[in-house]
């Protein structure tokens, strides 16, 4: 069932507000279809979150088979769509992944959509590699990328502009329609201004695996902020970014529609607290981090209503501004003039919350894929 009308509510301003949905697609009206009482609850555009390495116990890189599991997943988390992220690793991975994607859901399926794949590597810095493997690092080439594109299920490269035929590589994804993210880089400023020329549009986490700005060599991290073209993934999960550096982003970015919301969150996503096996290491997940057992930090376990929530404590920004990050802005960065929005002729995609930004229910395509009131 694929229609719902969706009332008693409030908008992300305070206003009351109902959503009819009728066959996936937002109405300005819809008679005779199933109701959901949103009473006491705030209703908002499906959250998209465009950096997802895992969930619920599954990596992506890992185990791509896993795409629709964490797909499910997600929607317990508010997302309605996603971009599946599968970091530097063997051809077979990507392979897979794509394979996983072309496949479809299983009978039955429900869950946030996943809008293409987000290959993060293989071609980045051995020196910001992070925790990417290097065996598995290379040397941009067209050959490699050959075929990468949104139809064939490709919509973000990550790719360090300094390598060498790298600019080749970004031209040519950028006229495919690939979004083309600048990360895992020790690029310089005018190594930055070559990929912005080249087509190049993101940046992939934002202040991490990238140099600091310095006063006459401002790099990644200036260019974003003081620029005007590059929108920025920031991980808002209250734990990558020092607050004043989020809120430096946040003052820099958001006003000009270039602030992106990601979680860059991990299998541990969706796993209760407590010590946990992920990958080859033993961790912790504690209120939306991991940790190794030193104290490092492994990664995000943040979902996306968190990062939320953190960006309206720490820049006062209004609950409709906070949100456009996490839904308006991924969307249009992706040209999906069909999402992150709550108008008609957009999809049926709708998360609400409560007071305190707490997922409640999630509704993809008109579906009422998790509600947590039942
Ligand atoms: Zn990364």
């Amino acid at each position: 069932m694929s229609s719902l009308r969706i009332r008693g509510g409030i908008d992300a301003a305070g206003a009351p507000i109902e959503v009819a949905i009728v066959d996936g697609l937002q109405l300005a009206e819809a008679d005779g279809v199933p109701e959901y009482d949103a009473a006491g609850l705030t209703v908002l555009p499906g959250l998209i979150d465009l950096q997802v390495n895992g969930a619920v116990g599954h990596d992506l890189t890992d185990e791509p088979e896993s795409l629709w599991e964490v797909a499910a997943g997600l929607a317990r988390h508010g997302v309605t769509a996603f971009v599946p992220t599968v970091i530097t690793s063997s051809p077979s991975a990507r392979e897979r992944a794509l394979e996983a994607l072309a496949g479809g859901p299983p009978e039955g399926w429900a869950g946030a959509v996943p809008l293409g794949l987000h290959f993060e590597g293989p071609m980045i810095a051995r020196s910001r590699k992070g925790a990417h493997p290097v065996q598995w690092l290379i040397e941009p080439s067209l050959d490699l990328v050959d075929g990468w594109s949104p139809d064939a299920g490709v919509v973000v490269v990550t790719i360090a502009p300094e390598l060498p035929g790298a600019l080749e590589v970004i031209e040519a994804l950028a006229a495919r329609g690939v979004v083309v993210s600048v990360g895992h880089t020790d690029a310089t400023t005018a190594q930055v201004a070559a990929a912005v020329a080249a087509g190049a549009r993101l940046v992939t986490h934002l202040g991490n695996t990238m140099p600091p700005m310095l006063a006459r060599e401002p790099g990644l991290v200036g260019h974003a902020l003081g620029g005007t073209s590059l929108t920025a993934g920031v991980i808002a999960d209250g734990f990558h970014l020092d607050p004043l550096t989020l809120n430096t982003a946040w003052r820099s970015l958001a006003p000009s529609g270039r602030f992106l919301a990601v979680t860059d969150t991990t299998a541990a996503l969706g796993m209760p607290d407590g010590p946990a096996r992920l990958g080859d290491h033993d961790v912790v997940v504690a209120d939306g981090t991991v940790r190794l057992a030193d104290g490092t930090l492994a990664g995000s376990a943040a979902s996306l209503s968190q990062c939320l929530r953190v960006i309206r404590e720490v820049t006062g920004a209004s609950l409709a501004e906070a949100v456009d990050c996490c839904s308006g802005v991924p969307a249009r960065l992706l040209g999906d003039a069909a999402r992150g929005a709550l108008a008609p002729g957009c999809r049926g995609d709708v998360t609400l919350v409560d007071d305190d930004l707490h997922v409640v229910a999630t509704v993809v395509g008109g579906v009422l894929v998790h509600d947590g009131r039942r």
